[in-house]
């Protein structure tokens, strides 16, 4: 038989109780998460979602409660009333808050059993994680876990400070609807099928742009949203088909008026957990950081930087004979990082690392011990003196090695770029409580598809071409002359964070001739820009201001400061990488007479 609640009401949580409280009387109330049977005496661990709380029953002061302590089972949840007493030296804990006290009961209810979980709450978070799978289908009861409930609380606090900020300087929040029109981003839409106008469909938001956009022409000035985002990409384990944002517009600004409010949105997001972001982040042309770093999205808690021996090769005698040739015969690079130290890689270290290379397209790495003697597997091809002017030319010192790949800038850039990272996390050169923001700057406008033959819009089509590149721009799309695209630089940019892309946004183009333009250079006819984007073009004819903004991934940003990484982490009801709710278990199956009122047939593969 279960208790009934009654008027019983609650006085503490589980996590406050301190020694100041002794001599009190308390009701708690939560889940037994774990229970030990001395005998006369039962422990309770109680726990909610502040925290623990030991709770002692003794048969002699309190039979009945005893009686119902030993009924009581793992995740029961059961109410106590009971006297907060100290607990003696040798019995504190000091693990826990709660730690020097615990509850002596003196009534307990049952408000209501459980049947044994699926898997053991307190083995999850130890090496014993039970499978993911398993704990997405249960995900109230993982949910129960603390160190959900402290990220899935830690993204409220963001949430909250993020809203503070804003408002603090005079942004507005304004909800755009969910049931949209396609505003594409990069990704497949989500569709929904209207059944009033039948073979018509809504399209999920990929973002708000273009409603965000409106509302600058609409006159208010700075806007933002903590939107959801829905986009059908493919899957990766760290995406997400729905994602939040802080999505944020501001009219009459630049780069750096909008930088000003990332950083200062970040900086009062990190004081959560006591980190001081710098006033101003550095910022580093796109260009730089992946001649640098191999990457847009460079982690700077280490350097390890990429280094040029493209020209010390070229030069180089016998480069003809060597592995090299042909890719520098083609126009390729030949870049390198030096690992300090690490001259005795064995050769099962360097098999790997070889191995790691090939998975983003290289052909292969080769090396430079720098030892006494070079050792290298080049030495076939040229002299130690030559081998030691390679090393030093990529700030090698005596016992380091350098890591060299060679092929298309497009190859060699990515590989090299996993490979510092990758060499990092071996070494553990990233030191985890330091954070370093980047501005990423001057992206380019368009990227070419090899597969389509098409320029597409590096950020998305809204973006505005640098002033410097304008007419350039100008050019390449009214002469045809379609190459130079992939030289126009974009007023775009990303805040990025320990290796993450924590935010990304750009100037808009404001005026409709410009934004023409930019649809023609993309490939769409004036016909299919005027069906998808018409309203948009007219709206701009209507007193536009320029405008600008950004979108801060709200997931990305917790998981740093929850220091995991795994998206799931900070959401609280997540699909899987292959985009299911194995709770809920969607996508489902709809009835028959739904699919006829929508006037949609379902053709089997
Ligand atoms: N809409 C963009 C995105 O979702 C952000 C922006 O340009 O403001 O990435």
């Amino acid at each position: 038989m279960l208790d009934l609640l009654g008027n019983l009401q609650r006085t503490h949580s589980c996590g406050s109780l301190r020694e100041e409280h002794v001599g009190q009387t308390v009701v708690l109330m939560g889940w037994v998460a774990r229970k030990r049977d001395f005998g006369v005496f039962t422990f309770i661990d109680l726990r909610d979602r502040e925290g623990i709380t030991q709770i002692v029953v003794s048969e002699d002061f309190a039979p009945e409660a005893h009686t119902k302590a030993k009924q009581a089972r793992s995740e029961y949840v059961i109410a106590v009333k009971g006297e907060v007493v100290a607990r003696s030296p040798e019995t504190v804990n000091q693990k826990i808050p709660t730690g020097k006290i615990e509850v002596l009961a003196k009534e307990i209810l049952i408000l209501n059993d459980s049947k044994p979980l699926p898997f053991e709450l307190e083995k999850v978070g130890s090496q014993n994680l039970a499978s993911e799978e398993l704990r997405l289908k249960y995900r109230y009861l993982d949910l129960r876990r603390p160190q959900l409930q402290r990220n899935l609380m830690m993204r409220a606090q963001a949430i909250k400070k993020i809203r503070e900020y804003m408002d603090s300087l005079g942004f507005i929040e304004i909800e755009t609807p969910i049931l949209l029109k396609s505003t594409p981003e990069g990704a497949r839409d989500f569709i929904v099928p209207s059944r009033i106008y039948r073979g018509k469909f809504f399209a999920l938001p990929q973002s708000p742009q273009i409603l965000k956009q409106i509302c600058m022409i609409a006159g208010f000035d700075k806007y933002y949203q903590i939107a959801r985002c829905f986009r059908d990409e493919d899957l990766r384990a760290d995406r997400q088909p729905e994602f939040t944002q802080l999505d944020v517009e501001m009219s009459f600004v630049n780069q750096e008026m909008v930088y000003s409010v990332i950083e200062g949105v970040f900086r009062s997001v990190f004081r959560l957990i006591d980190v001081e972001l710098p006033e101003k982040f550095p910022r580093m042309t796109y260009n730089e950081a992946i001649e640098r770093f191999g990457t847009d999205k460079p982690d700077l808690r280490f350097s390890m930087e990429l280094k040029d021996l493209t020209e010390s090769f070229k030069t180089a005698e016998n480069i003809a004979s060597s592995p090299f040739a042909s890719a520098l015969q083609n126009g390729g690079m030949v870049k390198a990082i030096t690992v300090k130290g690490k001259a005795d890689y064995s050769r099962k270290q360097l098999d790997e690392l070889q191995e790691f290379v090939k998975r983003y397209g290289a052909s292969g790495l080769t090396w430079i011990k720098f030892l006494e003697e070079t050792q290298s597997p080049l030495a076939k091809f040229f002299s130690p003196e030559k081998l030691t002017e390679f090393a030093e030319k990529a700030e090698a010192e005596k016992g380091d090695i350098v890591l060299i790949v060679a092929g298309k800038k497009s190859v060699v850039l990515p590989a090299l770029g996993a490979l510092r990272i990758e060499i990092a996390k071996r070494e553990n050169l990233i030191d985890k409580n330091t954070y370093k923001p980047v501005l990423i700057t001057e992206f380019p406008m368009f990227e070419y598809n090899e597969e389509s033959g098409q320029y597409e819009p590096a950020h998305h089509p809204f973006t505005s071409p640098m002033d410097e590149d304008l007419e350039f721009f100008r050019r390449a799309v009214e002469k045809d002359e379609r190459e130079l695209l992939g030289k126009v630089r974009a007023k775009a940019y990303d805040a990025v964070i320990n290796g993450y892309e924590c935010a990304g946004g750009s100037i808009r183009i404001h005026q409709r001739e410009i934004q023409e333009l930019n649809f023609k250079a993309i490939g769409l006819s004036p016909e299919v820009a005027k069906e998808r984007f018409g309203f948009f073009l007219e709206a701009l004819e209507y007193g536009a201001p320029p405008h600008g903004g950004f979108a801060a991934g709200i997931e990305r940003i917790c998981m740093i400061l929850c220091g995991t990484e795994n998206i799931r982490d900070v959401m609280a009801f997540p699909k899987t990488s292959s985009t299911q709710d194995l709770m809920m278990d969607s996508p489902g199956k709809v009835d028959e007479s739904q699919l006829d009122e929508l006037g949609i047939r379902i053709i089997s593969d």
